[in-house]
């Protein structure tokens, strides 16, 4: 056995690594999640109907090529937990492994046909102190691993706060998402399909945002891909 591995399965032993949905010791060759709980995800199949919840969301807003949700955020529920974990509870490494997954669930069905660019939902720079990680960029670092397509997350910032939106009417909370997002300066994305990456879609007001954002800078294709979508 190698050193590594050794070292690897005695660290298990101490520090057992836990499945965030049902909490049970991850077996070898289990990474992020544990098989059951990942057969047990309700995939939404999104990817496979044009006109979907999710792609209902833009049409006659913002031209959107190809939508994909991994599996429905159901509350209360175990895909709840999942997002929790990679949010919040400092599972960025399970956010990555759990997008590798997904885009390994994908590939065969030619959805990233014709991407050439990922595009991490960014965080306003407060939010990402504090968190100290964006997960939409791990979720895209897995991503990346199984596509080789490659990661762009300086072309769109979160420029505006928008932490107290609880507090605010709904024409100033559009208003706050709506202008929350900026490219690059002079960022050319025309004859480019890029694809935005967000955790989880519940209005679709964020995705939006940014790909109204990324559309100003020449006409790009821009699909959407996320771990969860709300029923
Ligand atoms: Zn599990």
């Amino acid at each position: 056995m190698k050193a590594g591995l050794f070292f690897k399965e005695l660290t298990d032993l101490f520090f057992p690594r836990l499945c965030p949905i049902c909490r049970q010791a991850l077996n070898r060759g289990e990474e992020g999640i544990c098989t059951t709980c990942l057969h047990r995800l309700p995939r939404t199949g999104y990817h496979r109907d044009p006109f979907s919840p999710m792609a209902q969301l833009f049409l006659g807003k913002v031209p959107i090529e190809r939508c994909a949700a991994f599996f429905f955020f159901t509350s209360p529920g175990d895909a709840r937990q999942l997002i929790h974990h990679i949010k919040y509870h400092g599972g960025k490494q399970c956010g990555s492994i759990i997008g590798e997954i997904y885009a390994h669930e994908l590939l065969p069905s030619g959805f990233f046909d014709g991407i050439d660019a990922l595009v991490p939902v960014p965080l306003h720079p407060s939010k990402l102190r504090h968190r100290g990680y964006n997960q939409c960029e791990w979720i895209a670092a897995g991503i990346e691993r199984a596509t080789g397509i490659e990661q762009c997350s300086d072309w769109l910032y979160h420029t505006r706060n928008t932490r107290s939106q609880t507090r605010k009417g709904i024409y100033d909370r559009w208003l706050d998402t709506h202008k929350a997002y900026e490219t690059a300066p002079e960022l050319d994305l025309s004859r480019r399909h890029i694809l935005l990456i967000d955790d989880v879609v519940t209005t679709g007001a964020t995705l939006l945002a940014c790909a109204q954002a990324l559309y100003t800078c020449g006409n790009p294709r821009i699909s959407c891909l996320t771990l969860a979508a709300a029923q």
